[in-house]
């Protein structure tokens, strides 16, 4: 089967899994872990963050930062698709005990801030997604970006992007990291989507942050032991950054096959009956993902190349 449903189905390849297997390890829960400590480090000097913090997954990357930079019954904004609101079991509310609401543009933001009064609930924090998993993994424009930070700084607010995929907006753009990370409080990048290893995500920040980062992500379940074996596959899942071009490069060449366009390496085709064209493509060798009643979702990653790109062009045209 051809799985193009994410960019998290990748399995380790014999050179990470001997990276993990020669990884030297410590508890990490007394931050005695020296591969976690040097991944921590080596991750948040690339985005010019002065710490980082090892999670498991990127949900509770995202959660802890929600946690460090808005306090129970204050608000975050963010989009109406983001993961962080829409895709987390509502996480936010139920761990962070912190309200929300939406926006559909950026633009939008200025306009919805609230001060702390009387009975209004005070804006603490707005969230961007970079790439945005639900339009299509398209990029948020840097110069969006810095007229949120200035919004941001006009109002005390804090930014905090979930960049689960922003490996591939740095890939597609050209834009360094460290130049996106300049423009948030905090962050979650996540090292299993598109990277390639099997688990293991990082929330970064100030030092200070960080510091109140590590009893949260304790609280909630996430203080693993010997991380090393993780932490060495994430190190080696760094050097996989440079050839996300490839992925583009195929997921632009399948959109166009389809009549679409993609801005990086998902693909999103809007069908009469989305469930129809899945078993469709089930059928023809390829698994895909429903986003909606009528979206289906493919998403390129390491694990397919160009015949597979044909094979799935081949299986999906006739049931568009
Ligand atoms: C996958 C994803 C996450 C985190 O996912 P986990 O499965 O918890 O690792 C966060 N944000 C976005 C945009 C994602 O696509």
């Amino acid at each position: 089967m051809i799985d193009l449903r994410s960019d998290t189905v990748t399995r380790p390849g014999p050179e990470m899994r001997a990276a993990m297997a020669a990884a030297e390890v410590g508890d990490d829960v007394y931050g005695e872990d020296p591969t976690v400590n040097a991944l921590q480090d080596r991750v948040a000097a690339l985005f010019g963050h002065e710490a980082a913090l090892w999670t498991p997954t990127g949900s509770m990357a995202n959660q802890i930062a929600v946690q460090l930079i808005a306090s129970p019954g204050q608000e975050l904004l963010a989009d109406t698709d983001a993961h962080v609101l829409a895709y987390e079991l509502g996480a936010a509310a139920a761990y962070g005990g912190v309200s929300s609401r939406t926006y559909r543009e950026l633009s939008e933001v200025p306009a919805m801030i609230r001060k702390e009064g009387y009975n209004a609930v005070p804006t603490a924090a707005v969230v961007v997604e970079q790439t945005h998993n639900l339009r299509g993994g398209t990029v948020v424009p840097l110069t969006d970006l810095e007229a949120l930070r200035e919004t941001a700084d006009a109002h005390g607010l804090a930014v905090h992007c979930d960049g689960a995929r922003i490996w591939h907006a740095h890939v597609a753009t050209g834009v360094p990291l460290a130049e996106y990370g300049r423009l948030f409080d905090t962050m979650a990048v996540c090292l299993s989507k598109g990277l390639g290893a099997p688990a293991g995500s990082l929330v970064l920040g100030s030092a200070e942050r960080i510091a109140r980062a590590r009893p949260i992500r304790k609280r909630m379940g996430g203080g693993l032991r010997q991380v090393g074996i993780y932490a060495a596959a994430g190190d080696y899942a760094l050097g996989n950054i440079a050839r996300l071009d490839q992925d583009h490069a195929r997921a632009a060449r399948l959109a166009g096959a389809l009549g679409v366009t993609a801005a990086t390496n998902i693909v999103l085709v809007t069908v009469p009956d989305a469930a129809r064209v899945v078993a469709g493509a089930r059928e023809g060798g390829v698994l895909i993902g429903a986003m909606s009643p009528t979206v289906v979702r493919l998403v390129t990653h390491q694990d397919v190349d160009d015949a597979d790109i044909d094979t799935t062009v081949a299986a999906l045209k006739p049931l568009l």
